[in-house]
């Protein structure tokens, strides 16, 4: 029977940063992805949505920049170099940044097997059985970075269908927007990145597209240089001393750090939205509505009335809409294929799970689990996001081949004074 050093469950580009980084030869680690191929969130793959972090941010170039796996490297291999510098940017398109990805899960096959859904995990004789929809694995370590789960209002869930969906979804793969009064629920990015698809028809010409929006306002996202020192290693090392209920106040106020609007994006949509207005008449009736909550659906014909409670005046507004899609963004959860395990895990006071500083699980076992886009409330607001997510490959590295490959600490303090 062989026993891998090390299973990741999950090839989005978190793990795929980890397995970027593992020393090829001294460690026999393998990753598993229920998907036949890589790619990234492809139900959201819009030829406008750019990365909201920068290119050197990659799977491997703020630890390791000299790896062959960074994004330098493949506008290299692919004879792109001079032509990326000329196009002059900071960030790149969602495109660009899948298909480098898609160019290291290539150059790592080895150790990635795709069509690989896991379906259980067991801990058995000291080691960790991971079954899947075909075979079955053995590890002493695991690594989970199998992606959050989509966050659903709950009047959607009974609904939830080819006329009711979350933004990531199969449906967006095959949508058609004709004709239809449509209605966005969420006004973060990917609420405003399905809008301003919407209203330019790519899916037909709708009838009418309302989006609404739980916060004030359409905000952009807050990407000053004394906000980004957030996203540096040594403000996550210290963040994560401070007392829990510290940490999740200071992380509810940082939203905008990580989940505003692209501001680009945002000028752009203003911009579009006032030729249409004033020159076009083009589009499709356009609503964008903040401080809005959706309370209530009900079925009316083919379609729906929704119940939309305005939290300015208060005042309960119906909505007939064919299609609603759910830009709803996504929540922590413990993966199902954990539950014969989650026992041996152990839980804050608000059953979070307790995740130590190197990204191990607390546990009742002696054998690790590592858990990655798992420890906002412990990490703090950068967890999420690909900011930091090579430096906590390295860090999970380091700790799995008990010596320091990838230098992790870094003595200097922030620009802002935030711990002493
Ligand atoms: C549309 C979108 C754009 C984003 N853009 C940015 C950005 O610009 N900057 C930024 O910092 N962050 C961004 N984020 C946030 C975050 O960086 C991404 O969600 C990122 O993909 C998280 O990586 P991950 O590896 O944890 O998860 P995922 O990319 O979700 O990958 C998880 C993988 O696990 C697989 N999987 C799930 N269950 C199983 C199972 N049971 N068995 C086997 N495999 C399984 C899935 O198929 C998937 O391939 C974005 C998020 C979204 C949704």
């Amino acid at each position: 029977m062989k026993i891998y050093d090390l299973i990741g469950i999950g090839i989005g580009p978190f793990n795929l940063s980890l397995a970027a980084l593992l020393p090829q030869v001294e460690c026999d680690a393998l990753f598993l992805d229920d998907k036949e191929k890589f790619s990234w969130h492809q139900e959201l793959m819009f030829e406008d949505a750019s990365m909201q972090t920068s290119y050197l941010k990659d799977l491997v170039t703020p630890v390791d920049p000299t790896s062959q796996f960074s994004f330098l490297n493949y506008l290299n291999d692919v004879g792109q170099f001079y032509h990326f510098l000329n196009t002059d940017r900071k960030t790149i398109t969602r495109i660009e940044f899948e298909a480098y990805c898609k160019w290291v899960a290539d150059k790592l096959e080895n150790r990635l097997e795709f069509n690989s859904k896991v379906k259980e995990v067991n801990y058995t004789h000291g080691n960790f059985e991971i079954i899947t929809e075909n075979k079955t694995f053995y590890a002493n370590k695991l690594c989970v970075a199998s992606g959050p789960k989509k966050n659903i209002p709950p009047c959607a869930k009974p609904f939830l269908g080819k006329k009711i969906f979350h933004a990531k979804s199969k449906e967006m793969l095959n949508l058609d927007l004709t004709d239809k009064k449509v209605l966005i629920v969420g006004g973060g990015q990917t609420g405003i990145e399905i809008l301003r698809n919407g209203i330019k028809s790519k899916w037909g010409k709708a009838h009418s597209i309302t989006l609404i929006s739980g916060r004030d306002n359409l905000r952009p996202l807050d990407e000053g240089p004394f906000t980004n020192e957030v996203f540096t290693p040594n403000f996550v090392e210290n963040f994560y001393e401070l007392d829990q209920v510290t940490k999740d106040d200071f992380t509810k106020n940082l939203l905008l750090a990580s989940d505003g609007n692209t501001p680009e994006y945002l000028q752009e949509l203003y911009n579009e939205l006032y030729l249409e207005k004033f020159y076009k008449d083009q589009m499709p009736e356009v609503k964008i509505s903040p401080s809005r909550w959706l309370e209530d659906i009900n079925p009316k014909g083919d379609g729906y009335e929704l119940c939309i409670r305005n939290l300015l005046s208060h005042q309960i507004e119906l909505l007939d809409a064919d299609i609603v899609i759910m830009a709803t963004g996504f929540t922590r959860e413990i993966p199902s294929y954990l539950n014969n395990i989650k026992d041996y895990f152990k839980y804050d006071e608000n059953n979070r799970i307790i995740i130590k500083r190197d990204y191990r699980l607390e546990t009742k076992i002696p054998n690790t689990i590592y858990a990655m886009n798992f420890s906002m409330h412990m990490h703090g607001i950068a967890d999420p996001q690909t900011s930091l997510m090579s430096w906590r490959s390295a860090i999970i590295a380091n700790n799995l081949m008990e010596k320091e490959i990838y230098k992790v600490h870094q003595p200097r303090a922030t620009f802002l004074n935030f711990f002493n």
